[in-house]
């Protein structure tokens, strides 16, 4: 079950986590292997994905049969179980495959995957928990955390801004954020432009620093 394209992708555990994962990527059009050691798991994803197989990824024999060496990318979506992750980890970054995720459950896991070297670690949870929070406290409907310090929110438009010019209207000088698209009520998202011309009603798409996103949107309340 090698790669047979630069569009593969092999994922480690399928829990919650790596089952969403490896459905989108086929939906995307990826080919995908997925390991499970848990029989039950195998068999419901048996036909959805590219390939499965039921197996213990933290033997090395077990890897290099499947041809796990050669994939570009892997994902380990092993997580409470630390030790299955941390093994699983250890072998492939000795496989030198060029693009390794590993999720993490907690910050101190995390940062072990980061000391063996791992260079993309996810924190599923930690980072819905984030985007959740923003979205039950501010006005954000939505708010992704693109970099350590850089978001992109999606808001209602402040009465106050309706009608101005997004050129004359100073957002970017007094917030510190770029407006990148407008929806207007019972409309289609179009990229904004220094012409468009804001209404009330409108939703909202904003980059910037985290904090400058944030109070800009809270300003939209
Ligand atoms: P989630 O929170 O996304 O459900 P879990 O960490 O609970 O994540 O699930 C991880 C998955 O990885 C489980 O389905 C488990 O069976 C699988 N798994 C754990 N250890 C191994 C291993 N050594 N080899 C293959 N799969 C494993």
């Amino acid at each position: 079950a090698g790669p047979t394209s630069d569009r593969s992708v092999a994922v480690i555990g399928l829990g919650r986590f790596g089952q969403s994962l490896a459905l989108e990527l086929m939906d995307e059009g990826a080919e995908v292997l997925g390991i499970d050691a848990r029989e039950d798991i195998v068999q419901s994803l048996n036909g959805r994905l590219t390939h499965v197989v039921h197996a213990d990824a933290t033997d090395e024999a077990v890897l290099r049969q499947l041809s796990i060496p050669e994939f570009d990318r892997v994902v380990i979506a092993i997580g409470s179980d630390i030790q299955a992750s941390i093994l699983v980890t250890s072998l492939l970054l000795r496989f030198d495959i060029r693009k390794i995720w590993a999720k993490a459950v907690s910050d101190p896991h995390g940062l072990i995957l980061e000391q063996l070297g791992i260079q993309h670690v996810i924190y599923p949870e930690k980072d819905m928990g984030r985007r959740v929070a923003h979205i039950v406290l501010g006005t954000m409907q939505d708010f992704i955390e693109i970099d350590t310090d850089f978001a992109m929110v999606k808001t209602a438009l402040s009465p106050e801004l309706a009608g101005a010019r997004l050129g004359d209207s100073g957002i970017r000088r007094r917030y510190g954020v770029t407006v990148t698209s407008v929806k207007p009520a019972g409309g289609t998202w179009q990229p904004a432009t220094q012409d468009t011309v804001l209404q009330e009603g409108d939703t909202i798409l904003v980059t910037g620093p985290t904090k400058q996103a944030e109070t800009f949107s809270r300003g939209m309340s």
